[in-house]
């Protein structure tokens, strides 16, 4: 498949000078996309909010996607749809209290490709199945047996 590598830099510098409450809002939608270093994503759609406030920038977001992940019975690789919602808050470098916090970038671009990539891979169920009958792999040669069976288990079926 072919990928296509995603960036989502947005600037978000020119907020430091506007007063606290000022907010921007905008939408994104791709029909496929992948974030760097690992998602494949398909039709992932986004309505983002940006809001001066005392300390910083609080990004609120609502994001959907069909993410791409394998199947915990059969590995076969496909698209979940997930969705969830983001606030975080970014914290002007100088203000910034600990390690962890979010810090607007010098440069005043942040990637929310970064970010909209561990949002939605936290809504990955923790064994995602490809359909809720799926029937796995023969553990004795690896067979999917959701594409044929195997000699093992046509053994099974009648002698079980
Ligand atoms: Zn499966
Ligand atoms: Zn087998």
């Amino acid at each position: 498949m072919e990928k296509k590598p995603y960036s989502l830099r947005t600037n978000i510098g020119y907020f430091l000078n506007k007063p606290i409450g000022f907010s921007r809002s905008f939408n994104i939608a791709h029909e496929e996309v992948f974030i760097q270093p690992d998602l494949n994503v398909k039709q992932l759609k986004s309505a983002v909010t940006f809001s001066r406030t005392r300390e910083g920038l609080l990004l609120e977001a609502d994001l959907e996607g069909s993410i791409e992940t394998a199947c915990g019975r059969c590995l076969m690789l496909f698209y979940i749809p997930v969705k969830t919602i983001i606030k975080e808050l970014y914290f002007f470098s100088q203000r910034s209290q600990e390690d962890s916090d979010m810090v607007i970038p010098e440069n005043g671009y942040i990637d929310l490709g970064e970010i909209f990539r561990e949002y939605l891979l936290l809504e990955l169920p923790i064994n995602p199945l490809c359909k809720h009958d799926c029937l796995g792999l023969c553990d004795q040669c690896g067979q999917n047996l959701n594409v044929a069976l195997c000699e093992h288990q046509l053994a099974k079926q009648i002698d079980p």
